[in-house]
């Protein structure tokens, strides 16, 4: 995925969209974007239908949102993630938005839970497992470590 400023055309509208999230195919470059960046323009285009007369819009795909599941924890994330695929669909649906978002931090911090008997970690790979507070059922998170 990238970011770049793209231009919607619909009729006699026209959106351009800075940081827009773009899915490139590493193979033969082709470009999409965003499943988001649908609903958004969707929205925009409603937006001008209330009110005539305005045919541009400049817009950006903000990367700051913030989840309610993450809060606490402050981890380092960029919203506009969720367009790439998989990360915005969840098989549960107790889960919260934002749920299957990659979180990026320093893998060290996670030696600290490693000799804390409070905590228990399981990891099934090196880039994905979960992490959690004996005791505390909702407290357990999936994550993927990142080497940065
Ligand atoms: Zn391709």
């Amino acid at each position: 995925m990238e970011v770049s400023t793209v231009d919607f055309a619909i009729g006699d509208k026209f959106i351009e969209i800075t940081g827009c999230p773009i899915l490139k195919c590493g193979k033969c470059k082709k470009e999409i974007v965003g499943h988001r960046v649908v609903d958004a323009v969707y929205q925009i285009f409603f937006e001008f239908e209330k009110h005539p007369g305005i045919n541009t819009c400049k817009t950006t795909m903000r990367s700051d949102i913030r989840f309610e599941y993450a809060q606490k924890a402050e981890f380092i994330y960029d919203s506009r993630d969720l367009n790439i695929p998989a990360c915005d669909f969840d098989l549960d649906p107790t889960n919260k938005e934002g749920y299957s978002l990659p979180v990026y931090f320093d893998r060290k911090v996670l030696n600290g839970f490693y000799t804390d008997n409070d905590y228990e970690l399981d990891f099934f790979s090196e880039s994905y497992g979960e992490i959690g507070k004996k005791g505390v059922t909702d407290g357990f998170m999936n994550g993927r470590s990142h080497s940065a």
